[in-house]
């Protein structure tokens, strides 16, 4: 069997899974790693919290890892915090250091859902070496294209009051351009501007096309419509697992 075959029996076998399957893609019970992949500006966040609520499995990212890190001034934290004191940035080794003390947690025993982590293929390639005996892997991909979240930027309006967050077509204030709650004016965010967001688009298809591959490759790489209310991803990204 290819590769290839593999995975198209894998998708086969997601739209044709019967209901006494939990993990449909996995040969054997061990805990499930839900690493979820969307591209920069979809809003999913809501979705992650969504399935770590449905799983009931943890959600771990790199801004809770630090938040966590820092509660515990854990000696990890020490090193995050010279690195962000000197450079201004964590480095993803130091991230994945602590990812492997976060998971030893008794919380995520029963599996853990990722988003943005691991983010180079040398790391991920290492997540599977360290993760692979304990967990089973599986990357979900949540497809939106490009022109439908460059419209979603470019409609985006903000009010620096309160913080609102508005959209000229998809829901617009009541007044054009004021804020229904506090009557401000609202405005766009410079980092909304088409030509940032195209220019993030295309960082994220290729810096982490190598990373998708890698799950394709072993079969461990299912494809969702992103494109589409919150909801129905969502009850899409639980048929996989048959979790109804
Ligand atoms: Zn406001």
């Amino acid at each position: 069997m290819t590769k290839k075959s593999i995975l198209l029996s894998a998708m086969l076998l997601v739209c044709s899974m019967s209901h006494s399957f939990v993990y449909a893609f996995f040969d054997t019970n061990k805990p499930l790693v839900l690493i979820l992949l969307w591209p920069p500006g979809s809003g999913e966040g809501v979705l992650t919290v969504k399935v770590s609520k449905a799983f009931a499995i943890p959600h771990i990212n790199t801004a809770n890892l630090l938040r966590d890190a820092s509660n515990e001034e854990s000696e990890l934290w020490e090193q995050a915090r010279e690195c962000l004191n000197t450079t201004g940035a964590i480095p993803d080794s130091l991230v994945m250091q602590l990812l492997y003390q976060r998971i030893k947690r008794p919380d995520c025993q029963n599996g853990f859902i990722m988003d943005g982590l691991p983010r180079t293929l040398d790391q991920t390639e290492e997540m599977f070496g360290a993760l692979g005996p304990r967990f089973e892997i599986l990357a979900v991909s949540i497809q939106i294209p490009d022109e439908v979240l460059l419209a979603k930027a470019e409609g985006r309006l903000i009010c620096e009051t309160c913080g609102r967050v508005y959209h000229k077509e998809q829901s617009p204030p009541e007044v054009p351009m004021t804020c229904d709650h506090c009557e401000d004016l609202l405005s766009q965010r410079k980092n909304d501007s088409l030509e940032l967001v195209q220019k993030r688009l295309t960082e994220y298809r290729h810096s982490w096309e190598p990373i998708f591959r890698f799950y394709r490759e072993k079969g461990l790489f299912v494809e969702v419509n992103g494109n589409c209310p919150m909801e129905q991803t969502f009850q899409e990204v639980k048929t996989i697992f048959n979790q109804e």
